[in-house]
């Protein structure tokens, strides 16, 4: 609590490693796991209470989130690779296949396509693509870095490697009784957001949201402007206590700096911003007054969500 009565610090960032670790080794329906956030719960109450005692209730927001949820291990049905007809790991050179339930794979010279083939069907819960044809929703294969087949289970479905001929001596891998990084659609990857302080209404829930947005929402209560990021403040607004600050001509040209690769730019805050302000917001994107060298109209501006939202079509100029 110093850091926040002595320090003034403006941001502090707590790790915990559990459940995480007691999810893996014993799964996440274990009662160890169970005990665990018991254990994790009474570390945030000590620390709700300490805040009261420091008299910070007033003054200091906290939020409690992670980035994955868990899921039990199936240990039926399982993958094993070694099985596959005429898989062979002497086609690869390069594999990456003992971390979760993603795979990625360089074939040799020549052998991507007869790897691809192989692998395509070779288990009904086993999914492989190619890097340009994994869907675009997991916003995982457009980088460098990714190689040029890739592969993931489907939700509790891990790959076993067993003992291939020698030299290419492969062992099992996944022993863990939890595991995630699984499709980000499944209900058990999604994760906890809980936020209590002077900057959030109290006792509301929200609708499920991605944590991609949390950034910007930390931006905004610390009143610094974000780097480039593919999160909405205008997601996170509901949850906000004060608004107030909201819908001013400041505030619309950060909104607009986070057009987020121009796909399209929500703003939110009525009954700030009223109809009136709707052309004002017109008049400002004309003008080019949104930072929005990279970004034109594509087409007028439109209330959605009830009237809550202010919709912006963008579209990138580049
Ligand atoms: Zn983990």
């Amino acid at each position: 609590m110093k850091w926040f009565t002595e320090d003034n610090l403006d941001l502090v960032t707590l790790y915990f490693g559990e459940p995480d670790s007691t999810g893996h080794k014993y799964g996440p329906e274990s009662q160890e796991r169970k005990d665990m956030v018991s254990q994790v719960d009474r570390a945030v109450g000590y620390l709700r209470r300490r805040i009261k005692e420091n008299g910070l209730e007033s003054t200091l927001n906290l939020i409690i989130t992670s980035d994955h949820g868990m899921e039990t291990v199936i240990k039926e049905n399982e993958i094993y690779l070694k099985q596959v007809q005429n898989f062979s790991f002497q086609d690869i050179k390069f594999e990456l296949l003992d971390y979760g339930p993603n795979g990625l794979l360089v074939p040799k010279e020549g052998r991507l396509e007869q790897v691809y083939q192989t692998l395509k069907n070779a288990h009904p819960k086993l999914h492989v693509y190619k890097k340009e044809e994994f869907p675009k929703r997991l916003h995982y294969a457009n980088n460098a870095r990714i190689t040029p087949l890739l592969m993931y289970g489907d939700p509790g479905y891990l790959w076993v490697l067993i003992a291939t001929p020698l030299p290419f001596q492969r062992l099992k891998v996944q022993f863990n009784k939890g595991e995630h990084g699984f499709d980000n659609n499944a209900m058990n990857m999604k994760t906890i957001f809980r936020a209590v302080g002077p900057a959030f209404r109290k006792g509301l829930e929200v609708e499920p949201f991605e944590s991609v947005n949390v950034y910007v929402l930390l931006c905004n209560l610390l009143g610094i402007t974000p780097e480039p990021h593919d999160g909405s403040l205008e997601v996170m607004q509901p949850m906000l206590a004060d608004s107030s600050n909201a819908g001013t001509g400041d505030q619309l040209l950060l909104h607009a700096t986070q057009c987020s690769g121009c796909r399209g730019l929500y703003m939110g805050c009525p009954p700030l911003l009223g109809e009136s302000n709707s052309s004002e917001i017109m008049r400002l994107c004309q003008n080019n007054r949104f930072g929005v060298s990279i970004c034109h109209l594509i087409s007028e501006p439109s209330w959605c969500m009830g009237g809550h939202v202010l919709k912006l079509p963008l579209q990138c100029k580049g």
